[in-house]
């Protein structure tokens, strides 16, 4: 059942618009990466801000259908391997493999299908000779390019007029009618893959990979395109109008969702910059549950400024998530108080914020709030054994959105000796025996662990 509407604000009108499905699946597309070496942590801030999406779009109840590329046709690919003195579609496959690696780590794990360029480039060409048909594309020298004075809504996303736009030289042949005309179609060089095609051997360019991916499995027109704030222009402007031109119907999209940056220093983490922390070095000091949190604090539309002391401080939030689950399950007496409402109240509130365009932050706070109020009453010996189920059961339900893996959250077991001395500790506490009590807290302590004593007689126990 949906029941509250979400907002989603849509890149092309730049406002919040009622998120209204355009069929039984949402269907959901956002750009890959290409894969020319290991994924950065600005990739995860992506892909892990577009996980929660498609995992909150489940937990309203839609039905999704959420596809990634995977750029495995680029210059860049080409480049990289020549350097290496690789073959280009070998070095592919290995990043695209440890792409895949990356996300599993991250619980990156609602993409339905990942495709690649390079399985798809019999599509591409069919795509080209459609658009050269219909008299948006033509043939020079060097390949095959969009003629953008064609298409008169080219800058709509961007929101650039047509001069501008001409400007734009992103390749350099002279012979081009526009210099911002973009190439669909780059004929062979040298030392570079190609593909037979009926405007000579060559290879793809970059736009036309997702356009073809896009309409083979979703048509020319679907719900959410999803990416970073750089792929605005001129990628997605690109991709715009080359479906557009070729199928005649507009939008390609309802909703153009793109995420900000992750910087350093005030610039965007990037390869090309060299100030990158690839995804696995930062799983070698951080929880992957710290690294989600990190990300889901701030607002995807906000920018956020990398820093070793802020994911250190996330791991300590994530463990308030770890202690109050182990709390709930520690709980065992028969209270009486009732949790319904305070259930009810930070689920509604949950919704809200995530409803008003993915506010993860704000429906951190309201799960933040509720953990208090539940807190206070463990502390006060309020809630019954059954009532912590309930709220155990709920911050599940609200895991399901932010992949914490909470579930897997289990009192760690001791050494069998160590288990028994914080038993007999807690018979001499029982017993009123201070001393013996103080004497076992501290052998303890000696090795690590720390004792808490609870409200119900029980003790709780942690590592230092
Ligand atoms: P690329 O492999 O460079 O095409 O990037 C793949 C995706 O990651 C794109 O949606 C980018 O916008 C996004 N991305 C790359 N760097 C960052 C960053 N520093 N912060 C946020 N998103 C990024």
């Amino acid at each position: 059942m949906i029941k509250m509407a979400l907002q989603i604000y849509d890149t092309l009108s730049r406002k919040k618009k009622t998120f209204k499905p355009r069929g039984k699946i949402v269907k959901m597309f956002v750009c890959g990466p290409t894969v020319y070496d290991y994924t950065h942590i600005g990739h995860a801030r992506s892909y892990i801000n577009f996980d929660i999406v498609a995992r909150y779009l489940k937990w309203k109840g839609y039905k999704l259908n959420y596809v990634q590329n995977i750029t495995d046709i680029d210059d860049r690919i080409i480049k990289r391997a020549n350097e290496n003195k690789e073959i280009p579609a070998k070095l592919a496959k290995e990043f695209e493999n440890t792409y895949y690696e990356d996300m599993r780590a991250l619980n990156v794990l609602s993409v339905d299908k990942y495709v690649r360029a390079s399985d798809n480039v019999k599509g591409i060409i069919n795509q080209v000779q459609r658009l050269i048909k219909k008299g948006f594309a033509y043939q020079i020298d060097d390949g095959v390019y969009f003629d953008i004075s064609k298409f008169k809504d080219y800058g709509k996303l961007s929101r650039q007029n047509l001069e501008q736009l001409k400007e734009h030289r992103v390749e350099p042949n002279p012979q081009k009618r526009n210099p911002g005309d973009f190439s669909l179609w780059k004929k062979h060089k040298a030392g570079e893959p190609s593909w037979p095609s009926p405007f000579g051997a060559g290879r793809p360019g970059w736009h036309i990979e997702d356009t073809t991916i896009t309409e083979k499995l979703f048509g020319p027109q679907y719900d959410i395109h999803g990416g970073g704030i750089d792929l605005i222009f001129p990628h997605h402007e690109c991709e715009i109008a080359q479906i557009e031109a070729v199928s005649g119907k507009k939008p390609l999209v309802n909703y153009w969702m793109h995420n900000e940056f992750l910087l350093v220093n005030g610039e965007k983490m990037s390869k090309s910059l060299g100030n990158f922390v690839t995804i696995r070095d930062a799983l070698a000091k951080y929880s992957p549950q710290a690294m989600r949190l990190f990300f889901a604090a701030t607002h995807y539309r906000q920018p956020i400024n990398y820093s070793e002391e802020n994911l250190r401080n996330t791991n300590v939030v994530y463990q308030k998530f770890v202690d109050f689950v182990l709390k709930l399950q520690n709980v065992k007496i028969k209270a009486s108080g009732k949790v319904d409402t305070i259930i009810s109240k930070a689920k509604k509130e949950f919704e809200a914020a995530m409803d008003d365009d993915f506010n993860i932050a704000g429906a951190l706070a309201a799960i933040f709030d509720f953990m208090s109020e539940i807190n206070k009453l463990i502390d006060s010996n309020k809630l019954s054994f059954a009532a912590a189920k309930k709220v155990y059961k709920q911050m599940l339900d609200f895991d399901k959105v932010l992949g914490l893996n909470l579930s897997g959250v289990k009192e760690e077991k001791l050494p069998a000796e160590l288990m028994k001395l914080i038993k007999e500790r807690e018979q001499a506490r029982k017993s009123k025996y201070w001393k013996t009590s103080d004497r076992i807290r501290n052998e303890l302590k000696a090795k690590g662990i720390l004792l808490e004593d609870l409200q119900d007689g029980g003790t709780r126990w942690k590592k230092a």
